[in-house]
């Protein structure tokens, strides 16, 4: 299941301190460390339902370059040079014969086919407002609006997979390995995902759900507590994903050796380009959805790492790459927050990692700093009152490209 580039040997887990992935040999600055492939995916559902097309099943962008700006320019006039750096290859393009989603490639119609499709295929009825599958998502989308964190969809998928799979227990066992969280915790999260009236939401989702999708090997997952478990673990676990064919075009170019005056010509379309789209849509550029990833979600956060996640492939590939040299023995750590959130005060990086991920950091930068801690938490939190980052700025960042 795992698409390990590297030596996975070369990588330990050890869980003396809850979950963390530490190096065994020295990792070089710049070094990918991995490249993994989610365990499950989805796209997220307004994301799909505003026209981001996007493999149904590795999330890759399917628009030509072109045409993902002209559609984010709401005009079709723009003309973008150097075409054959566009790397969308539509005639590889392929759809279910049955209920007709794309997917980039036969390899990825058949993974999905093989994995959870066979479940979820809604056959004829993709446009039936009454299948059970089209009534859970609509009742998503009713509660979850965009900036989107998370779909219902990545727990079906969940579902589907063990309902389609021969070793059930296998699966199991492997979505098992996401971390649990006390019936408080997940409270918290659940909260967090669907807001105040999440109680009577999560009920609601859950008996949609439970229409859709009941089986008999995973009864637990349908009570309302192994419900409400099943979200916190999306909700904690879940990373976001975000391909854009236009953003993968502007990398290509950016790597073109051209002479400085058609360079000058060129960036200066591009930046151009992204004004306008910018005033048309705004920040929504990409397509986007969320995925677990088994090794990722090993890594701890640290308010300064020293490894981050991309996914410059286009689609669902995580890599990780570390940012400096990484000795043996030594921890791997992400940021769970983005470059500005980690500039602000130790005070406020734990208050959103607390809201958010529900722990206190010890990374040595926050140890340091709680020594020379001058201001006491209520002069800070006027210091930085205005400057307090709203939920949807922190989660739209983690979507980034
Ligand atoms: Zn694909
Ligand atoms: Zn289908
Ligand atoms: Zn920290």
């Amino acid at each position: 299941m795992l698409q390990i580039s590297t030596d996975w040997e070369s990588l330990l887990f050890l869980h003396s301190k809850g979950k963390g992935l530490f190096a065994t040999r020295n990792i070089h600055k710049g070094e990918t460390i991995f490249v993994e492939k989610p365990v499950v995916s989805s796209q997220f559902l307004w994301n799909a339902l505003y026209r981001y097309k996007a493999c149904d099943h590795c999330l890759r962008a399917l628009e030509t370059a072109e045409e993902n700006a002209q559609r984010l320019l709401g005009k079709s006039c723009r003309i973008l040079p150097h075409p054959e750096q566009c790397s969308i290859r539509k005639d590889l393009h392929q759809h279910c014969p049955l209920c007709q989603v794309a997917y980039c490639s036969a390899e990825c119609r058949q993974s999905a086919f093989e994995q959870y499709h066979q479940v979820l295929c809604l056959g004829p009825s993709r446009e039936d407002p009454k299948h059970p599958l089209n009534k859970l998502q609509d009742a998503w989308r009713n509660i979850h609006y965009p900036p989107e964190t998370s779909s219902i969809m990545l727990l079906a998928r969940m579902v589907a997979t063990v309902k389609q799979a021969k070793d059930k227990d296998w699966w199991i066992k492997l979505f098992s390995q996401f971390c649990s969280k006390t019936a408080n915790e997940e409270e918290e999260i659940v909260h967090k995902l669907l807001g105040d009236k999440f109680k009577g939401q999560l009920e609601l989702l859950r008996r949609l759900f439970t229409e859709a999708l009941y089986e008999e090997h995973l009864s637990r997952w349908f009570t309302p507590e192994g419900f409400r478990s099943l979200f916190a673990l999306v909700g904690t676990n879940g990373q976001g994903i975000g391909t854009s064919s236009l953003s993968q075009w502007v990398h290509a170019c950016d790597a073109l050796e051209l002479p400085p005056h058609e360079r000058e010509q060129l960036d200066a379309f591009i930046d151009q380009l992204y004004k306008d789209i910018e005033k048309e849509t705004g920040e929504f550029l990409n397509c986007e959805g969320s995925g677990l990833y088994v090794l990722q979600s090993c890594c701890n956060h640290s308010c300064i790492p020293n490894a981050e996640t991309s996914f410059p492939d286009n689609n669902f590939l995580l890599h990780l790459v570390a940012l400096e040299e990484i000795k043996p023995g030594e921890e791997i750590c992400i940021s769970y927050l983005d470059c500005c959130q980690r500039e602000r005060s130790r005070h406020s990086r734990h208050k959103i990692l607390r809201e958010h991920y529900l722990f206190t950091c010890s990374c040595p930068k926050c140890l340091a700093q709680a020594d020379d801690a001058n201001l006491t938490s209520e002069e800070e939190e006027e210091l930085e009152g205005e400057g307090e980052t709203d939920d949807a700025e922190l989660e739209d960042e983690m979507t980034d490209v």
